[in-house]
This record gives C-alpha cells, sequence and structure tokens, in this order.
C-alpha cells in the first residue's frame, strides 16, 4: 500500500509524485514551483494524445471507450465523473469517443460500447464491455489493479 499518488503539474507537464498525506497542505510542483491540482474530471483523450496520457502514464488510467450516440455510455458516464473526483491522484479516467476515433477503437479490438480498459504502469490489465453497478465497478477496478501489480 502506497501514500504517493501522480499529479500533474498543469503549468510544464512534469510529473511529480505526492505523499497524500500531505494533501492537505499545498503542493507544488517540484521543477517549477507551481501549485498542483488534482485533476477532478475525465479527460477526453484522442489518438493524438493517447500514448503520452495513457500508455505513458506513470499510474492506473481507467479508459471509457464511447459515442455520444450510446445509450449505455450515458448511464456509466456520471458513474465515471463520480470515481474521476473521488479517487482524483490514484486514479486517472480519460473518455475515448469512439466516433471520433475509430483508429484507436479498432487498435483496441472495441466492438461493442461501452468498454472499459484498465491501465497500469502503461500495462493493459483489464478489459470490460457493457454497463455495470458502480460497487461493481468499483470492484472491477480494484481487483484488476491488484492482479496487475502481481
Ligand atoms: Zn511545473
Amino acid at each position: 500500500m502506497t501514500d504517493k499518488i501522480m499529479l500533474k503539474c498543469e503549468a510544464c507537464g512534469a510529473m511529480n509524485r505526492v505523499d497524500e498525506r500531505r494533501m492537505t497542505s499545498q503542493p507544488v510542483c517540484g521543477r517549477c514551483g507551481k501549485p498542483l491540482t488534482r485533476s477532478l474530471k475525465p479527460v477526453a483523450v484522442s489518438a493524438a494524445d493517447f500514448q503520452r496520457e495513457v500508455v505513458e502514464w506513470p499510474g492506473t488510467v481507467l479508459v471509457d471507450f464511447w459515442a455520444p450516440w450510446c445509450g449505455p455510455c450515458r448511464a456509466v458516464a456520471p458513474m465515471l465523473e463520480d470515481l474521476a473526483a473521488r479517487r482524483a491522484g490514484s486514479l486517472k479516467v480519460v473518455k475515448v469517443n469512439t466516433d471520433e476515433n475509430a483508429e484507436l477503437a479498432s487498435r483496441f479490438g472495441i466492438f461493442s460500447i461501452p468498454t472499459l480498459i484498465l491501465f497500469h504502469q502503461g500495462n493493459k490489465v483489464n478489459q470490460v464491455s457493457g454497463a455495470m453497478p458502480r460497487a461493481q465497478l468499483e470492484l472491477w477496478i480494484d481487483s484488476s489493479v491488484a492482479a496487475g501489480k502481481a
């Protein structure tokens, strides 16, 4: 169990490893000295920044492959927003619009949406298709990350 979380500096882009117990005081970037903020919302990612935002991210990333016309995707979206806010710093949530990023969707073999893929340290650790209840989703994430670290 670690108390360290990863925060990306909005100002210079440097990754900072921060002790979560110190989050009561305002942490600053080790490179440029600007204050660090936690990302509280899911991040929209495209083929152009997928490598940087997901594959090279030194932590856990949940990728939601979705499309605007997909009903079950809309059901999952509020849960993902809630997760992104509550687990900010330890879990990054990103969204890939499969209508706009068909090449990314085919690279990961997405045949139905929503599909969630969990990455840990750049490695894909698990994948699941379809909506699921919140408690089951959280259990899936935690057990997948634990298995991915093993
Ligand atoms: Zn910085």
